[in-house]
């Protein structure tokens, strides 16, 4: 058992690029994006790099189940507007062949939002569709739900919103949750003390269930607790504080799982990960 420390890691010059920066920073794990998460267009994967790319994953060491590629940020699976939703779904399906293509298992995805044109639960039943059809396409990729800060006319922040999704999906096998920390402080769970981290993880298991848990990210936050907004910060140094990823890291319920930092110093990744990992093995 141990905990699969690593990082968001970037994919300039290539999608085969990844592996290499992550064994760089001492990862165990890395996320990375397989396009351009800021565009709706996205040149195809070139065989080589694909090749490339898995040769390196194996040369060191990252088997797919550590490796959580992040879907686009434009992409909205409960867009309100049936001709945009359809624009998403065809992007997420894209990002699912991706993943096909180079042997991944996982896809990370933010659920949608709701831009106040539909009530949050018919929302949430329209994410659940957008994956329905998806892995209807698709083989072999898990479709991982990320909790959010609920910024805006985002869902997703509540335990139940990812309960809700998970239980219209049909293929419950292939359907997981990646729990963001900073995005949950946000959104009002506070885990930052012993008492109350047992506590939020406890309605976790009760709610969504630790069998769901395929990923985490694990970033501090700059923002209050219930402030419902999402910035990031680095390990120990924000409202969450180093004992919160003590507790983390000394918890059995997050091994063998990708935990990834989406921290916004990257100069700080190899400190971070080595200060985690070391704090796992006490
Ligand atoms: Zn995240
Ligand atoms: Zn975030």
């Amino acid at each position: 058992m141990m905990k699969y420390i690593g990082a968001h890691v970037s994919v300039e010059g290539g999608v085969d690029n990844a592996p290499i920066n992550a064994h760089n920073i001492g990862a165990l794990s890395f996320a990375l994006f397989t396009r351009n998460p800021s565009r709706w267009k996205s040149a195809e994967l070139k065989p080589k790099a694909v090749d490339k790319f898995k040769e390196n994953c194996e040369k060191y060491g990252f088997a797919p189940d550590f490796i959580l590629p992040h879907d686009s940020y434009l992409i909205n699976l409960g867009h309100p507007d049936s001709e945009k939703l359809q624009i998403s779904r065809d992007a997420f399906l894209d990002e699912f062949r991706r993943c096909e293509t180079l042997g991944l298992k996982l896809l990370n995805f933010h659920p949608g939002s709701h831009l106040n044109g539909m009530p949050l639960e018919n929302c949430l039943e329209r994410i659940a569709e957008s994956i329905n059809v998806t892995l209807d396409q698709t083989s072999g990729v898990t479709a991982v739900i990320e909790n959010t800060a609920g910024q805006g006319t985002n869902v997703g922040y509540k335990f139940e919103h990812l309960a809700q999704i998970i239980d219209k999906v049909e293929d419950k096998s292939r359907v997981g949750v990646c729990i963001d920390t900073c995005h949950a402080f946000a959104a009002g769970y506070d885990f930052s003390t012993k008492t109350s981290y047992d506590a939020v993880w406890n309605e976790f298991e009760q709610i969504v269930g630790f069998k769901y848990l395929r990923g985490m990210h694990i970033n501090d936050t700059k923002k209050g607790l219930a402030s419902h907004v999402d910035r990031h910060e680095s390990i120990g140094k924000g409202l969450l504080g180093r004992e919160f990823f003590e507790l983390l890291m000394r918890d059995n319920r997050f091994d063998n799982i990708p935990l990834v930092l989406e921290t916004p110093n990257m100069d700080l990744w190899p400190e971070e990960i080595a200060w985690l990992k070391k704090e796992s093995k006490e």
